[in-house]
């Protein structure tokens, strides 16, 4: 089957969903005003369970949960040993839940079941392990200083976070903000994105399960212009961990500067290049593009959006993308054959159709996909364009869909330049058999993320951000901790040394 919704029998696997309610001080409960939001299934449009709606009120109940654990609890004054071992027991629970909190990524997100279960939900314990390994290995620094002084620094957690993330990997967005944090000895408050809250409730059930004392992480469900905004502009909160938008990222900035200048980190879009130069292998080279464009429908800030093809290669390079995109199959994320699901909702889906709208009428040529497909749900073909133009919005604009932008280019210099050309920086792929090609563009790229004859190379031990607009502040790695640590120095005299 082409890049079709296929319409072959399997089993979508039964599921109750037992969460729906807010998570505060250890408790799931309504929120004030009773209100709740519906969570739809993406592969059909209906309405999956109805969640309970966090408000400005709910999310101060939340902070003064995370602030009295803070200042008063025993979660930041344990031993980092101690928060390790729970973290341990937290990612022991997660792993024998893995089949259920797959599903409710799939029905919430519409992302593939089968990598659910191989890879977002075991990622999830995992980041959580190698933080919970972290947690007693935060040390400070002894200063020589001058003559009249000795010194040394303590690293202390932050306080109280606000993490608050984005739709398209609901788990592993869950795991970058909140096990770091855990482990530097904050107390927190998540907000999960509207379209996708089952498995944060879920995380949370399991948290208190694995000993995680009440009101260290709190859960509030609800929309960003209210639930999310009162955590960017709440003057309890120390810092906010924001992954989505870059257009949201500056009302959080914003709300940070206006309330009480809390520490704030933005993971934001990108429009990342991948960079194919002439000796690439060709199969290896399509299959790379291929992914880094449709894996996840394009709903990933790092996406390969913009494929940038030396001549020489460009017009085989091109038939084979096409080839291979007509094999990619779309349909229900829970039919293990099926390489892409349904966008998240339909705003999405629209947003995106109208982008493809957008590239056709600017005169960029569409190749293959630009149509959604199947009679429900939010289903679009993958989708290729050539003669696409950098100042085409295509090709500049985050579109967050399975929709890929091909150009042609000559020299080395010239495709340095283009890729660049971008008010984005999040990451950027190579292919080339030469070493020194790799690692000269490698140095020219202005991003966070630089993959060499792979794409989305990622792990928990590797550093991810973005340099210009796509945010500043990294997940993951060693890094990760330290956006959650304050560093305090601590002076005294010393009289008659000679040193
Ligand atoms: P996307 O474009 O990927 O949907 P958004 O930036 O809109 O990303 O959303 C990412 C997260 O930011 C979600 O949890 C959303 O609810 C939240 N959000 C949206 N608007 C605001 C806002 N004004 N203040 C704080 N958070 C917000």
């Amino acid at each position: 089957m082409g890049s079709q919704c296929n319409g072959d029998e399997f089993e979508v696997p039964e599921i109750k969903i037992k969460f729906t309610k807010l998570f505060i001080n250890g408790q799931f409960v309504d929120a004030i005003s009773g209100k709740t939001f519906e969570t739809r299934d993406p592969r059909t449009g209906e309405v999956i369970a109805h969640i309970a709606e966090g408000d400005k009120g709910d999310v101060d109940l939340a902070v003064k949960a995370a602030r009295q654990a803070f200042d008063h609890g025993k979660w930041p004054r344990m031993s980092g040993y101690e928060r390790g071992r729970i973290m341990m027991k937290f990612a022991d629970l997660i792993e024998q839940n893995i089949e259920e909190l797959a599903i409710l990524d799939s029905l919430d997100a519409g992302k593939l079941f089968t990598l659910n279960k191989l890879l977002d939900i075991p990622g999830t314990a995992h980041h959580l392990r190698y933080y919970a390994g972290a947690a007693d290995k935060i040390h400070g620094e002894t200063l020589k200083m001058s003559r009249e002084f000795q010194g040394y620094t303590l690293k202390e957690p932050i306080g109280v976070v606000g993490h608050i993330i984005p739709w398209n990997f609901p788990s592993t967005m869950f795991s970058f903000k909140v096990c770091p944090a855990l482990a530097a000895g904050c107390t927190m408050v998540v907000k999960p994105a509207e379209q996708s809250p089952l498995s944060a409730l879920y995380y949370a059930h399991l948290a208190k399960e694995a000993g995680i004392p009440d009101g260290v992480l709190n859960v509030v469900a609800g929309f960003g212009p209210t639930a999310g905004a009162a955590i960017s502009s709440h003057m309890d909160v120390d810092k906010v961990s924001f992954t989505g938008s870059a257009e949201v990222g500056r009302l959080v900035m914003e709300a940070a500067a206006k309330s009480n200048l809390k520490s704030v980190s933005l993971e934001l879009g990108g429009k990342s290049p991948v960079i194919v130069f002439d000796d690439a292998d060709l199969d290896m080279a399509v299959d790379l593009a291929n992914k880094a464009i449709f894996f996840n429908k394009g709903e990933i800030c790092a996406a390969g959006s913009r494929i940038y093809v030396q001549e020489g290669i460009y017009d085989a390079f091109v038939k084979k993308a096409v080839e291979n995109a007509k094999k990619w199959v779309v349909g229900d994320p829970f039919d293990p054959r099926v390489h892409q699901g349904p966008q998240v909702d339909k705003q999405q889906f629209e947003k995106v159709l109208k982008y493809i709208e957008h590239g056709k009428r600017e005169g960029a040529t569409l190749l293959t996909g630009g149509r959604p497909c199947g009679d429900k749900g939010y289903y679009i073909e993958p989708t290729i364009f050539t003669d696409v133009k950098e100042d085409m919005l295509i090709a500049q604009d985050e579109i967050f869909g399975p929709v890929m932008s091909l150009m042609k280019f000559k020299t080395i210099e010239e495709a340095i330049e283009r890729a660049n050309n971008t008010r984005y920086g999040l990451a950027a792929g190579i292919v080339t058999k030469d070493l020194n090609i790799a690692n000269r563009v490698s140095r020219s790229i202005r991003a966070g993320s630089i993959w060499i004859n792979c794409y989305f190379g990622f792990d928990v031990d590797c550093p991810f951000g973005g340099y210009k607009m796509s945010g500043f502040g990294r997940d993951m790695g060693l890094h990760a901790i330290d956006k959650y640590l304050q560093v305090k120095s601590v002076v005294t005299p010393i009289y008659g040394s000679p040193w």
